[in-house]
């Protein structure tokens, strides 16, 4: 049996696949020859799908716009960052994955925000090993899966090296004591809830041996919010050491008590606090540094405090505290200076009767018995949960659960914990998955295990109020890798955990409102909220639920196209606008981010996925549009081994570019680490994915984008070839090179395709009954030789703003047509006058010098998708234009009836209206419309008598001018 004969099939699930042996292990026979990289791995299939794609090895692109913009992402992924070295790139990737782990990390980070302390470090590198898969499925070059397999062998160290942490104790005061810091392992101590209940009276102390003079990390938080709180800080400034503070309203608030005195840096320093009445003491080392009288507030005043920690403040401002700690001790009064001293000079036990808690802290594990006696144990967190894998502290995660739930702003804060885990287990998947890593997999359970036992601790409740935090609660599509590693894993338990982990990433308040198509995304973070419904069709995928089916297909349904651009993006600011609301903020000057790439690449994950199951034609209508624009503009068109060149937002404004101030939009962060590098550099490498899709069956060929390229499909023995100049030319043809057979070939007739669509097969017209925005079927036995030409006219039309029908995009087939000019308002043109019966805005439009390059009304069109292509120039240009047109007017023929002025409740005029039946057949044909529309208008009464009349017989009139 070949290679090929052992690659799953297509209905097979992901764990047949799961089995088939390691891609590049397989061994070449004739027929693997021409796919690259041997054997097909399909990534992630599900037997209830209706229609399957083909494995990205199996597609292969010709020549044409996508591939070039294709092979320019190549280049950088062969040779990023220029030095020469082929595993430079890949250790940029690793450098803060090993210094989190202490592991040597020579070289230097990515940057943008993958750099040192917080942003989302880590998460760059997930999307570099999805492009390094998928470069190496389209060429199958070594390269590419040199660098990838490195990454994943070295993230196995990683995770072994983080598991292995000294999750113990270093050596104390007395004993042993915890190591505290940031960014080591043990991050801080949870206390019990009740500490404060009924203390009025008290005294904290602490044995402190600090590893940085750090500014406000705490010691000691007891706390009911982030303004009602009692602290103890390890050190202020310069001018301040520690300081006790106790508030009911935050730090404006604040009963202090100041010390002058620094703690000793690398040694261990005794500090203490003690109120009775209205008087607090603090000490350093037995002696005592500052008092306070009038102090109003005890600790029995905070109410049950639920955030008690060791080293954590309630602020992301305030860095988690570098230090060791031992012998904390809680009294339940004031000890004296003399007792305060003992405790100073080494004694552990000077009044056991008031003694309430005491954390000796030499026990080694996650849990810091309580010493006194009392119960009052505290745990350790940072420790005890095994596979974790990430280039930032575990702490990070925890600082966004219950109780806190801590937005992730500060210096200190990870932005988005769950999305950067996301990016990289995706990452780890597909080496997996497209290349056969077998390494990548038991990294990936040990990730799931960590995944389940971290959620399955906190609420359904406490998960609720994370998912609905802005961004920190961002967590991608967590729930589809986990969904997928369930099929992944052969043990019945282990799927049962990760499908539930899968689960617990619902943010159930929009998902119930999602699932009653009751649309609540106004003002949403759209990544945040777009990414989770993808992972929504994995779920039902695995159980059948349909809630998760229905959710995403309703959340489509509220994106497109309510909060769709004519570029096929959405959103201002990375947030999504109220529905229906397409030009809000491209008029103004206030916010000039629109349709962030992210949100197209999601988008359109999300529609392919919905295809499968669904496989409706306007889904592809949405599909081709934002790859053809969107997508195939972001990657500028000149090369660059140091920068990925991709745009973050795309400016939607009159007369803007691809940068904004000075702030190029391909460079944005340096070109490397920012969310829409990332999927920047996987958009680009996988443009032969939705080209060809089979029935689930596979008696079933769907041709759905006119991209050049081949499929080779060896379970049927098919190898087809598309050839086209598509988007310059209205005509793709299918050539069968090899194999025979029956087949239905379904052939996409897009929605823009609004006459002329033909398909012949070998020079023969077929019946075919082409309504724009279907398939159409054209079935029989072929073999090789056989030839299908599908012949689309593209014509001139216009995409309107859903809230202002006069703010309209000029589109040219499936492309995109912008107006090259930098004035910063609409450009205003008028078309109705010049249309001819076939109602073609050509008639306006004359042919420029360069292929797919028009000028009307004096301005030169250009396509979108041309990006720059001139080194150091940034084109203008105009997405939309206004249309103005202000009488009722047919060629020569005008009438005084106003156009612009009236509007139907759809915001259409009246010649909109007329025009919307072209193309006209006869004259007698457009009559017949005028008079429909005009008789609708006149009873709905936009249109008086007289001018219902004057309009008609303009229209008669006008039938010698056409
Ligand atoms: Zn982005």
């Amino acid at each position: 049996m070949g290679a090929l004969a052992a690659a799953a099939p297509a209905a097979t699930s992901a764990v047949a696949a799961a089995v088939a042996p390691a891609a590049h292990a397989a061994q070449a026979t004739t027929t693997t020859a021409a796919i690259p990289g041997g054997a097909p791995r399909p990534g992630w299939t599900s037997p209830v799908w209706e229609v399957a794609p083909f494995a990205l090895n199996q597609v292969s692109l010709g020549d044409g716009i996508y591939k070039e913009k294709r092979d320019r992402m190549l280049n950088y992924a062969r040779n990023y960052p220029g030095t020469g070295d082929l595993l430079a790139g890949p250790d940029r990737m690793l450098h803060l994955f090993r210094a989190n782990a202490g592991l040597p990390a020579p070289g230097t980070w990515p940057g943008g925000w993958d750099t040192p302390n917080h942003l989302l470090r880590g998460h760059f590198s997930g999307h570099w090993m999805t492009m390094l898969a998928q470069c190496w499925a389209a060429t199958g070059e070594e390269i590419f899966l040199t660098k990838l397999d490195y990454m994943v062998a070295e993230l196995a160290k990683v995770q072994d090296a983080l598991d292995a942490r000294n999750l113990g104790r270093v050596p104390g005061r007395f004993g042993a004591a915890v190591g505290l810091s940031d960014p080591h392992p043990n991050q801080f101590v949870t206390l019990p809830n009740g500490l404060t209940t009924d203390l009025t009276d008290a005294t904290f102390s602490a044995w402190v041996n600090p590893a940085a003079a750090q500014a406000n990390a705490r010691i000691l938080t007891l706390a009911t919010s982030s303004r009602v709180y009692l602290a103890l800080t390890a050190r202020v400034s310069d001018a301040v050491g520690p300081r006790f503070a106790i508030t009911l309203d935050g730090t404006g608030a604040e009963q202090r008590l100041d010390s002058p005195v620094q703690l000793a840096l690398n040694s261990w320093n005794h500090v203490a606090v003690t109120l009775q009445g209205g008087t607090g003491r603090l000490y350093v080392n037995g002696a005592e540094v500052a008092v306070a009288t009038g102090m109003t507030l005890a600790p029995a005043a905070l109410g049950a405090t639920t955030s008690n920690w060791i080293g954590r403040s309630t602020s992301n401002d305030h860095a988690l505290l570098n230090a060791a700690v031992d012998e904390v001790q809680l009294h339940g009064r004031a000890l004296d200076a003399a007792e305060i001293q003992a405790l100073a000079g080494g004694a552990t036990e000077v009044d056991n009767a008031a003694l309430r808690a005491r954390w000796t802290f030499d026990d080694e594990g996650e849990s810091a018995p309580d010493a006194s006696g009392n119960g009052r144990h505290a745990t350790i967190v940072g420790t005890g949960y095994p596979g974790y894998l990430a280039a930032f502290p575990e702490g990070q995660f925890i600082r966004i659960e219950p109780p806190m739930v801590q937005p992730n702003s500060g210096p200190n804060a990870v932005w988005a914990v769950w999305y950067t885990h996301h990016k990289i287990m995706r990452g780890l998947l597909n080496a997996y998955d497209l290349t056969g890593n077998e390494d990548a997999l038991p990294i990936l359970f040990r990730m799931g295990e960590w995944v389940h036992s971290r959620l399955s601790r906190l609420t359904p409740q406490g998960r609720d109020s994370m998912w609905n935090t802005y961004s920190a609660g961002e967590a991608g599509s967590m729930n589809e890798v986990m969904a997928e590693l369930a099929s992944h894993t052969t043990d019945a338990a282990q799927r049962d955990r990760f499908l539930a982990a899968a689960k617990m990433f619902t943010f159930s308040t929009l998902f119930n409102a999602t699932i009653d198509d009751v649309d609540q995304l106004n003002g949403r973070h759209a990544n945040q909220y777009m990414a989770p419904n993808i992972g929504y069709l994995r779920i039902f995928e695995h159980t059948g639920e349909t809630d998760y089916h229905t959710a995403a297909r309703n959340f489509w349904g509220m994106v497109v196209p309510h909060r769709t651009f004519s570029n096929g993006g959405a959103g201002r600011s990375e947030h999504f606008r109220a529905r229906g609301d397409i030009t809000s903020g491209f008029t103004s000057g206030s916010d000039p981010r629109h349709a962030e790439t992210c949100c197209a690449y999601n988008m359109l994950r999300l529609t392919r996925n919905l295809f499968f199951h669904e496989p409706d034609a306007a889904l592809m209508d949405f599909y081709e549009k934002a790859l053809h624009n969107q997508i195939l503009s972001s990657r500028r068109d000149v090369d660059s081994v140091t920068a990925t060149e991709v745009t973050y937002h795309q400016n939607m404004w009159p007369g803007r570019s691809r940068r904004i101030g000075t702030t190029v939009e391909y460079s944005r962060y340096g070109g490397n680490g920012s969310c829409c590098n990332g999927t920047g550099t996987e958009s680009h490498t996988k443009y032969q994915e939705t080209v060809f899709f089979r029935s689930a069956d596979g008696s079933a060929l769907y041709l759905n984008l006119f991209i050049p390229a081949t499929l080779t499909w060896p379970e049927r023995g098919f190898v087809i070839a598309q050839e086209t100049a598509f988007p310059a030319a209205g005509a793709t043809r299918l050539r069968f090179l090899s194999g025979s057979g029956p087949l239905d070939l379904r052939l996409r007739v897009p929605g823009w395709a609004r006459h002329g669509y033909s398909v012949a097969v070998n020079g023969r017209d077929q019946q075919v009954d082409a309504t724009p925005s279907s398939y159409v079927t054209v079935s029989r036995s072929w073999q090789a030789g056989d030839v299908v030409d599908i012949t689309m006219p593209l014509s001139f039309w216009v995409d309107k703003a859903l809230n202002d029908k006069s703010v309209q995009s000029i589109m040219y087939g499936p492309t995109l047509m912008v107006v090259r000019d930098a004035t910063p308002s609409y450009r205003e043109f008028t078309f109705f006058p010049q249309l001819g019966l076939d109602g073609d805005l050509a008639a306006s439009i004359q042919p420029s010098d360069a292929s797919m390059h028009f000028t009307t009304h004096g301005y030169l069109l250009a396509p979108y998708y041309v990006a720059d292509p001139v080194p150091g120039q940034f084109n203008s240009f105009h997405p939309y234009v206004k249309r103005v047109e202000p009488e009722v007017v047919f060629r020569t023929r005008t009438t005084g009836v106003p156009n612009d002025a009236i509007r139907d409740a759809a915001g259409e005029t009246f010649l909109d209206r007329v025009w919307a039946a072209a193309p006209f057949a006869d004259h007698g044909t457009f009559i017949r419309q005028v008079e429909a529309v005009s008789k609708e208008w006149f009873e709905a009464g936009r249109h008086t008598r007289r001018q219902r009349q004057d309009i008609l017989i303009a229209a008669a009139r006008s039938v010698a001018d056409f």
